[in-house]
């Protein structure tokens, strides 16, 4: 199979931690015997400079004319005084858009390795292992009408659903929890907002077409105390677009780090993936951003668009495995963990060295596995 993946790396640590990823993805593509070529274009402010606008033609075509896009963050303090149309986000927003995907997966991981990173106590953190499938194009971000009043002193939103968008997103939960631990949670307002009882009612229809899947309804209150005090009671959870917002950030709470963190947008015509956070302009160009939620969307990329459930898996398990080796970046490190006696035996390392790391790691997990099933 032949993939072409378009590379954003955007601004900030976009460009350093968006490096480690494709470094990652063309071992693993290599190894499974993909061929792939990578084509890099201008977004955000570095696409400001150099074309004057923060989504160039070119790179939207390359993206709507890719198999899969892989975008680094937008943004910093230089273009924080263009009007909001003009600056580095309005470009992420349009490319969005423009790839049309309507399902947003935000996993929300506790690594054994650095649960002493996390607010959370280990005991509570222990073996937390969510998938949100938030709703990204409907709902109260989009419901016409909205404004403010002729006064300027009341203001109204719109939120809206049709079955048709629920229909959608509920099937890509049901499929992603065939893979998992086969368990859904759906999450809404269903004693006082119409819009979740449309919800509620239309993924219990939808469930029945996946006999083998558990489905739980949960109250968006209930959900935000319950994301805290028992994270691992969570498989799948899927919500509309504002409570997807906020509970998938609350959640991030698990990780321990936003640097951890990864996410994939798909549905629409090209698949998007990216790490959670943004350009970080405070540790830019220092080497030391934390390539893993970079890395994590890229094993994504591998299963959504490559097909590749298994290299997939096998990134998954060398991001472990050199954590648990005690391998750090900056943001992991004692000075940012709550027990400093922990971290002595841990290594604190680059970006680049964190993503070589990553990548003679997956090599390893590739062999191990093949030299297991030769004999
Ligand atoms: P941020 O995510 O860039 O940074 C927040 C904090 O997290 C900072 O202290 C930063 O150093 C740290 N951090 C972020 N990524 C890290 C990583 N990989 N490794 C280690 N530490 C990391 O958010 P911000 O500071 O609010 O925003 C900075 C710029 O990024 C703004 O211009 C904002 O608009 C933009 N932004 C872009 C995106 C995106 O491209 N998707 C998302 C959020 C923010």
């Amino acid at each position: 199979m032949r993939l072409n993946i378009t590379v954003l790396p955007g601004d900030g640590v976009g460009s350093e931690v968006t490096r480690e990823a494709v470094r990652v993805l063309r071992t693993v593509l290599d190894l499974y015997g993909y061929e792939v070529s990578f084509e890099e274009h201008a977004i955000g402010g570095v696409a400001i400079r150099q074309f004057g606008t923060p989504l160039p033609d070119e790179t939207k075509h390359a993206c709507t004319n890719s198999h899969a896009v892989l975008l680094g963050a937008v943004g910093g303090p230089e273009f924080d005084s263009l009007p909001p149309g003009q600056r580095p986000e309005s470009g992420l927003l349009a490319l969005r858009q423009a790839l049309g995907g309507f399902a947003n997966l935000r996993p929300a991981i506790a690594y054994a390795a650095i649960a002493d990173c996390s607010p959370l106590r280990p005991d509570i953190l222990k073996g937390a292992d969510i998938l949100f499938v938030r709703e990204l194009l409907g709902g109260i971000y989009f419901g016409e009408p909205r404004g403010f009043d002729a006064s300027g002193a009341a203001a109204h939103n719109t939120m809206r659903y049709s079955e048709t968008e629920i229909e959608r997103v509920a099937h890509v939960a049901f499929r992603q929890a065939r893979m998992r631990h086969r368990k859904v949670t759906s999450v809404d307002k269903a004693n006082v907002l119409e819009t979740s009882q449309l919800w509620r009612k239309t993924v219990t229809r939808v469930a029945r077409e996946y006999a083998e899947i558990r489905l739980d309804h949960m109250y968006v209150d209930a959900c935000a105390m319950r994301l805290i005090t028992h994270p691992g009671s969570f498989d799948v959870v899927v919500t509309e677009n504002l409570f997807g917002d906020i509970l998938s950030d609350e959640a991030a709470v698990i990780s321990g780090s936003l640097g951890m963190l990864a996410s994939a947008t798909i549905g629409g015509k090209v698949d998007l993936y990216e790490p959670v956070h943004g350009s970080a302009p405070d540790i830019a160009g220092r080497g030391i951003a934390n390539p893993l939620g970079a890395i994590a969307s890229a094993a994504m990329l591998l299963r959504h668009s490559a097909g590749l459930e298994q290299g997939a898996q096998d990134v998954e398990d060398a991001i472990r495995e050199v954590l648990d080796k005690g391998f750090r970046t900056a943001d992991l490190s004692p000075q940012h963990s709550a027990d400093p006696q922990r971290g002595r035996t841990k290594r604190v390392v680059s970006t680049a060295e964190m993503g070589a790391l990553v990548e003679s790691t997956v090599a390893d997990v590739v062999d191990r596995r093949r030299a297991y099933h030769a004999v």
